[in-house]
Formats: C-alpha cells, sequence, structure tokens
C-alpha cells in the first residue's frame, strides 16, 4: 500500500493489481467472492468486522471493485450500482423538485428518455444544449434562477458530438451547478474528467470497465467526499440499487485487463475510420479521432492515447440498404451494447424513435479486440 504514496501507479499497473489484493488468511492473490448479506456481531453485540453489517452496502466484493473505479478516475470515492441507468437515476433521485437541469439534446437514448420521464413526474425543468458546443451550456442556463446539474457526454452516442469537459465545468461552476460526465464511451484510460474539473464521473461498467458483455453493474465516482456525496450514498443505501457479489468480482476480474483491451479496441477504431474514409459506399465516418471531424481539437485535448471503440459511419444509401451492410456481416455481429471484446454494429435508428434524430443511413461500431485483418476483411466485404 505504501508504494500508492511513493510513486502514483500508472492506470495499467492499478488495474493489474486491483488494489493490491492478497489475501491473509491464505495468501491467495486473487480476492474470494463474499456471498454473505449480513454479518456476525460477538457476545458483547459488537460487530466482528466493524466494516460490515449488511449486504446492501457492506460487501468487500464490491467494495474492492469501487477502489480501483475511484483511483482509475482519481476520485475520493466510488459507489458501484446494479447498472448504469441506476447510478444515473441515483443521481437525478438526489435533486429537489424545482431543480433545473441541463442536457445534451443528444446522448445515449436510455438516458435521454428516462430523464425526460423522470423528470416531468419529479417536477425537475430540463434545457437541453448543443453538445458540439460547449457555449451553447450557458445558453440553455438562461432564463433558470438557478441551475443544479450539468450533463455532459462525450463523445455522444451514436452521434460522436465532442464537448469540451473544461469549458463545460467552467459555465456550471459559475452558476453553482454541479457538472456530471458519463464517461462510459472513451473510459478513464482516455480521459479523466474529475481532473477536467467535473464533480461527478458515471459509468455503465456494463460496457468497456468489465468489457466481456456478461455484467451488468454502474458506478458513481466523486471528486469530493461531500454533502453532495453523503446524499448520493444514501440514497444507494435507501433505495438498494446494488450489485450481487458475483457481478462485482467478475467486474474486477474483467477490470485487469481495462488499459490492454482499452488501447487495443482504440487501435482497431482508428485504424477502421481511417479505412472507411476510402470506400465510395460511406458518405462520412464520424469518430474524433480523424482530423476531418468538427471535434478533433478538443478530443486531442481532453482524451489522452485513443479516441475510444465507438464509430458511427454513413452508408450512402436509404435505410434498406444500410440494413443490408450490416446483414452481410460474418464476423461482427448485430447487437446494441458496447465495451465487449467483440465488435458489434446496430443500426440506431431502427432502435430510437424518429425524433432523435439519427439518420436511417447511419451505423454504429462498437469495435473489439479482435484481429484488424479479420475485421476489416469482414467490413470490407460487406461494403463492397
Ligand atoms: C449503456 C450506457 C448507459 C446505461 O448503462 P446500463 O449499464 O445499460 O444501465 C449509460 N450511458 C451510456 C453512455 C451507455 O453507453
Amino acid at each position: 500500500m505504501s508504494s500508492y504514496t511513493l510513486k502514483k501507479l500508472s492506470q495499467a499497473t492499478l488495474v493489474a493489481k486491483a488494489d493490491d489484493y492478497i489475501d491473509t488468511t491464505t495468501g491467495g492473490i486473487t480476492p474470494p467472492i463474499i456471498t454473505s448479506t449480513t454479518y456476525a456481531r460477538d457476545n458483547r453485540y459488537h460487530p466482528i468486522n466493524d466494516a460490515n453489517l449488511y449486504g446492501r452496502d457492506d460487501n468487500p466484493s464490491f467494495i474492492q471493485a469501487e477502489r480501483v473505479i475511484a483511483e482509475l478516475e482519481q476520485g475520493e470515492e466510488a459507489l458501484l450500482f446494479a447498472s448504469g441507468m441506476a447510478a444515473i437515476a441515483c443521481i437525478f433521485y438526489t435533486l429537489g423538485s424545482g431543480s433545473h437541469v441541463v442536457l445534451p439534446d443528444s446522448m445515449y437514448w436510455g438516458v435521454f428518455s428516462w430523464t425526460r420521464n423522470y423528470c416531468d413526474r419529479a417536477d425537475i425543468r430540463i434545457s437541453y444544449y448543443d453538445p458540439a458546443n460547449a457555449e451553447s451550456i450557458a445558453d440553455a442556463m438562461q432564463g433558470a434562477a438557478r441551475t443544479d446539474l450539468v450533463w455532459v457526454e462525450t463523445p455522444t452516442n451514436p452521434m460522436m458530438h465532442v464537448t469540451d469537459i473544461a469549458l463545460a465545468a467552467d459555465i456550471a461552476h459559475q452558476a453553482d451547478a454541479m457538472l456530471v460526465v458519463d464517461n462510459t464511451t472513451p473510459t478513464p484510460i482516455f480521459t479523466q474528467p474529475l481532473t477536467m474539473g467535473a464533480d461527478l464521473v458515471v459509468h455503465s461498467a456494463t460496457k468497456t470497465l468489465n468489457g466481456h458483455s456478461d455484467v451488468l453493474a454502474g458506478a458513481i465516482v466523486t471528486k469530493e467526499v461531500d454533502e453532495r456525496w453523503e446524499k448520493i450514498s444514501a440514497e444507494r443505501h435507501g433505495a438498494g440499487a446494488v450489485p450481487g457479489a458475483f457481478e462485482a468480482w467478475l467486474l474486477l476480474r474483467g477490470m485487469r485487463t481495462l488499459s490492454l483491451r482499452a488501447e487495443r479496441a482504440a487501435q482497431n477504431t482508428m485504424e477502421i475510420a481511417t479505412r472507411l474514409q476510402t470506400l465510395p459506399s460511406i458518405a462520412q465516418v464520424l469518430y474524433p479521432g480523424l482530423e476531418s471531424h468538427p471535434g478533433y481539437g478538443v478530443a486531442c485535448k481532453q482524451m489522452n492515447g485513443g479516441f475510444g471503440s465507438l464509430l458511427s459511419f454513413l452508408v450512402d444509401g436509404d435505410a434498406k440498404q444500410t440494413l443490408a451492410v450490416a446483414g452481410k456481416l460474418n464476423l461482427v455481429i448485430s447487437a446494441t451494447s458496447l465495451g465487449g471484446v467483440e465488435t458489434l454494429i446496430e443500426h440506431r435508428h431502427s432502435v430510437e424513435p424518429p425524433e432523435t434524430g439519427v439518420p436511417e443511413n447511419l451505423l454504429r461500431l462498437a469495435v473489439g479486440i479482435e484481429h484488424i485483418d479479420d475485421l476489416w476483411d469482414d467490413l470490407h466485404q460487406a461494403l463492397t
């Protein structure tokens, strides 16, 4: 443990070590899965271990995963949830009625639709801004007596707009609002929003953090333990949206290879984006790692070492021709989600309502860690 204070470990080492675990009773170098939902007291009625009373908060398996996520994001503490949506909902549950929130007008559809429904019932007012232009956050705040929360997702899903996190933080803080960044897509390997002024980071750990498409989990990380954080932990304690011990253990296991997976997937994505641009059957490639992308400059500033594993492209054709491309793929699987070791493709226009404006000729590619030659062979035969 003392090594942390001598020299800050790199993220690759941090995840590989998984919080420096050595089991003191067996010497085992991987942690056990603690499935107990309750913990015994001694004959003077003192808890045998002060940290453990009941499994809704106290579980060594998920506390260990929380510590790794907090360190990856350079936050003070993290809390694990049963899913990304459970984590996100918990933040909104702590806002009072009459609050005002500012959200991007194009973002991950699950968050967009849930916040719209929930905020309506909870008497929370939403204003929307253009995620390709962080300055527009200030416009979205106009007319509100106060703003409580500003939400950033960057790059956005699936349009790949890039939002300047540092600028969003400045604008939010000038109005005393908190800045929350959904860091699911870039991962803490490439972007650490808490170091750029964000107050909270949220994750769908279901995606790249776990990386194997076999766990649903979410996390919130805080820059500091303050009154707001106490409210969020009280909400999780009360509402109890925690993962099971086995899920937390799988997540910890998945995270041990996070930096390798994230780097390989981002390299593959960059290569695919570059090559897709050369195909006549493609109208446009949306990936912030391309110099032609309007968010390239901001992405270079706030994404370090890679631009993530999500990209979208527009096929030169209509919905039918676009779906036909997906249908011709053999290696790449047609399925929703992202951040797994396997490459997935999705026609978001088929799954989102028309009002979100996702073009009918857009395909979203969630790139995995397969060999680039195999991925490219498959994409190339489907697109030529
Ligand atoms: C998947 C996802 C979520 C929701 O997470 P779940 O774990 O599916 O509940 C939230 N934000 C983004 C950006 C996502 O990709």
